[in-house]
């Protein structure tokens, strides 16, 4: 900000408030505070570490805002950019600018505070008057100026020390003072370098050697050295620990004798990747053609769809425009759906990119999250990460891949902001200009229509690499086994045979249910009660190995009940099944076979996931039963078959995305069957055989698939021919919750008419004992009318909230939920 003096600084805050705050720069400060620091700030008594934003020489206020209290950056910790990239979510997403700046910097650039007490200017007057623990305490604030709240409870050695320090604040003997805790810490590791003396007088050593001759260590620890860093420079005191097996007390004697200049130094806690890079294989002539495809199709679309089925090599052809983004000397961002997913993606593009790469995601610690957001504005330059690595400060960002760009998980939608990170990184791009390559083997109807009308370049391949095909894909009409009586449990005949045939074969398997647990019901034989969550609309599912009864919305569980609470009746029957139930099932029937499961229970952590997806890639296990994990781009080598135990609770889910997610799940499961050279099976049970869906994901038949859905969609006013923006009223009450629901809707029908779908009660009436209603508006594409259909949601949302009694009720704005 140039041209200003700097005497107003516009500060934004981690909280949801919809704008930034006015602070008065004092004099001192002035030549610190740029844009994009942290600086002190006080708001309703409280200490906060805000962003200064902007500055200003004249507010036109009549009061005199408060000063900031200190500067905590000497550099930005963001770049003008994002800040407009900021502003953007906010706006597009109906959300505030300090929600986005929560999600976008990683915790350990936030601030806590913790409370420490001081003494007041009275205290030393009265310290002889003070008695029993007050005196113990007081006496301790006054020689340390300062205590925290733990430091007191070791003091007094007890648990409730809040009434001593309240009667001490009461006489304005100490006062609370907020100090701000940066939480993180660089790593710093001890260095060592030859002293100068030894440097200068001889190069081979020579004196020094003298020096250590009566200790084998020492002098072992020095030739380590030596072989290490042959011009003589700081090293690591690790690296000579290793080489020459010293330890610390072998180095401490070094530096007593002036050897050695010991010093610690800030390292990076991002470990190295220590593999060999691999160079990258030869394309195929399909892929070479698609290669130039999409470099011509960047000559006049920012972003171009890659459109390949399943084992076509999308992977290879990014790796390829990675390599020519790195060489150009810009970063590439590399969004994937899941992490924890994609352990295998990661480590293929770690063998060729070795430490290139960063993995950003929310499961590292606070200190690495921090680390490699800084290492992206030094312009390291490739980062693979779930949707928040967009909020990365990137230097020259050259290239986005969304890998999976279809995947539901992009969208984030709890909590706010709400943003979908597949659309929010093309705005990204727009700022700088980098090329986006959208790809997946079932792209989303949002881009795919893109791509009809020109927005994007599309790129197809059709084919898998190599000697490998698409699977072939048949369906089991179970309304027919049921009547003939050809299922056992939920495998009908022909599904078994096939797993007994691929086991016979030494090949693998692959089953699917969208659903965990043993049984999704628990139901009595007389007077038809069932186990039902106290807190949500739902029924709680049965997991044998936990014992227990659980709800998968809300946590709450009990013991698996052994009589009917309300009849007393002890035969319950569990009805349906999840992944838990299908391996109990397979396991009688085929005792000789190894079964593990992959769902949320028993891929908890990323260990246990890994240590799946490593037996099964071993051969050591023959079936695997997993929910939606198994679906995501895992790319094993001996999977004959794939069943999808019952398809009709995916087709039939209440969400006018039903169809196109059932296409693009059995099309993705379907994918991980025959990946190499022999050709893999498919088999789709369900009860709607001749449901649309399925007869196009049985014939591969992608053109008929995107027609008609398209067509769909367009009759019945739904994405992507509008937009959608949903609504969500929740509280407690039933009756307010539907009192409000009904105000909105009337609200908003006035002005938007049959724009306005509802209220309506969703498929789960209540979670964690909030009753919900929702609200849909459906919103032409039209950028001037959707912000004003945007800005009139705002402004019937605090409408309803200035309501007497209404303030407690939850109003949700969800843009393209
Ligand atoms: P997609 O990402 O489209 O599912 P992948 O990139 O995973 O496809 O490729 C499928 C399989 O084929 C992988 O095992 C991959 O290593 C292999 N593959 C793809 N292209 C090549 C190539 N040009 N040379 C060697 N192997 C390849
Ligand atoms: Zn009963
Ligand atoms: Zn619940």
């Amino acid at each position: 900000m140039k041209g200003t003096s700097k005497r107003y600084v516009e500060v934004l805050l981690p909280l949801a408030l919809a704008q930034s705050y006015t602070y008065a720069v004092p004099e001192h400060l002035k030549e610190k505070v740029q844009f994009g620091v942290r600086v002190e700030v006080a708001l309703n008594r409280k200490l906060y570490a805000g962003l200064a934003v902007s500055f200003h020489d004249d507010i036109g206020l009549e009061i005199k805002p408060k000063d900031i209290i200190s500067v905590i950056d000497d550099r930005p910790i963001i770049l003008e950019y994002q800040y407009t990239f900021w502003q953007w979510i906010a706006r597009y997403y109906c959300c505030t600018l300090g929600e986005v700046m929560n999600v976008a910097l990683p915790s350990g650039l936030k601030l806590n505070s913790e409370t420490k007490v001081v003494a007041s200017q009275l205290l030393e007057d009265q310290l002889a008057y003070l008695e029993d623990d007050e005196g113990m305490v007081a006496d301790a604030i006054f020689n340390n100026n300062e205590l925290g709240i733990e430091d007191i409870r070791t003091i007094l050695n007890k648990k409730t020390v809040y009434p001593v320090i309240k009667s001490l604040l009461d006489k304005e003997l100490i006062f609370i003072r907020e100090e701000l805790k940066q939480k993180y810490k660089a790593k710093t590791a001890d260095f060592v370098c030859l002293s100068e003396i030894h440097r200068q007088q001889d190069k081979d050593l020579n004196e020094a050697l003298e020096l250590t001759k009566r200790s084998e260590k020492q002098t072992n620890a020095l030739l380590a050295y030596a072989s290490l860093s042959p011009a003589y420079e700081w090293i690591s005191k690790q690296s000579i620990y290793k080489k020459s097996g010293a330890d610390a007390s072998v180095i401490n004697a070094l530096v007593k004798k002036g050897i050695f200049l010991k010093e610690a130094r800030q390292v990076s806690r991002i470990e190295d990747y220590l593999g060999k890079a691999q160079s990258l294989k030869p394309l195929s002539t399909n892929q070479e053609e698609a290669l130039k495809a999409i470099r011509k199709s960047f000559q006049d679309h920012r972003t171009t769809l890659l459109f390949g089925v399943t084992g076509s090599g999308k992977t290879r052809l990014y790796m390829e425009l990675m390599q020519e983004t790195i060489d150009r000397g810009e970063q590439v961002l590399f969004l994937i759906p899941e992490i924890a997913l994609t352990t295998q993606l990661v480590q293929r593009l770690q063998a060729i990119f070795g430490k290139d790469i960063g993995v950003y995601h929310s499961r590292l610690n606070q200190s690495k999250r921090v680390e490699l957001y800084q290492s992206a504005m030094e312009g390291q330059s490739i980062f693979v990460g779930a949707r928040s690595s967009i909020f990365l400060p990137f230097k020259n960002l050259g290239l986005i891949i969304v890998d999976e760009e279809h995947d539901a998980s992009y969208k984030q939608s709890e909590p706010s902001p709400r943003y979908q990170g597949r659309d929010t990184a093309l705005y990204l791009s727009k700022l700088f200009n980098a090329k986006v390559i959208l790809g997946s083997a079932t792209p989303s109807l949002e881009s795919y229509q893109n791509a009809l009308d020109d927005k994007y370049g599309l790129v197809t391949l059709h084919e898998r690499y190599g000697e490998a095909t698409l699977p072939a894909i048949e369906i089991v009409d179970l309304r027919k086994k049921y009547k003939q009586g050809l299922m056992r449990a939920m495998f009908s005949d022909e599904l078994l045979s096939a797993v007994k045939t691929a086991l016979n074969n030494k090949e693998q398997v692959l089953l699917f249910q969208n659903r965990r647990g043993y049984s999704p019901t628990i139901q009595c034989t007389l007077c038809n009660w069932n186990a039902e969550c106290p807190n949500c609309d739902v029924s709680l599912t049965t997991h044998k190995y936990f014992q227990q009864i659980n709800c998968h919305y809300c946590g709450y569980h009990t013991k698996i009940p052994t009589q009917c609470p309300q009849c007393g009746n002890t035969h319950l029957v569990e009805l349906g099944f999840g992944t838990e139930k299908i391996a109990a099932e397979l396991s009688n029937l085929l005792p000789g076979a190894t079964i593990k499961r992959m769902d949320y229970d028993t891929a908890k952590t990323k260990a246990q996931y890994e240590d799946i997806i490593y037996e099964f890639e071993q051969g050591e296990t023959d079936v695997l039963v997993g929910t939606q994990m198994i679906t995501k781009g895992l790319d094993f080598d001996n999977v004959a078959l794939v069943g999808i135990l019952l398809a009709d609770k995916i087709l039939f889910f209440p969400d006018f995305r039903a169809n196109e997610r059932a296409f693009q799940l059995f099309t993705q499961v379907a994918g991980r069957a025959g990946r190499r050279a022999k050709k893999g099976k498919v088999l789709i049970q369900t009860f709607n055989p001749e449901h649309d869906v399925i007869q196009e994901t049985l014939g591969m038949k992608y053109g008929k698939y995107y027609k008609r859905e398209l067509e769909e969609r367009k009759m019945f006013l739904y994405p992507p021919s509008v937009r959608l923006c949903k609504v969500t009223i929740k509280h407690k009450d039933f009756k307010r919750t539907e009192a409000v629901a009904n105000e909105i809707a009337k609200k908003l029908r006035a002005q938007l008419g049959n724009r306005i779908i509802g209220p309506a009660v969703p498929g789960i009436s209540r979670i964690r004992g909030k009753y919900i209603q929702q609200i849909m508006v459906k919103m032409e594409k039209d950028w001037s009318k959707i912000q004003q259909i945007k800005a009139l949601l705002h402004q019937t949302k605090r409408y309803i909230k200035a309501l007497k009694n209404m303030s407690t009720v939850q109003i949700i704005i969800d843009v393209d939920p």
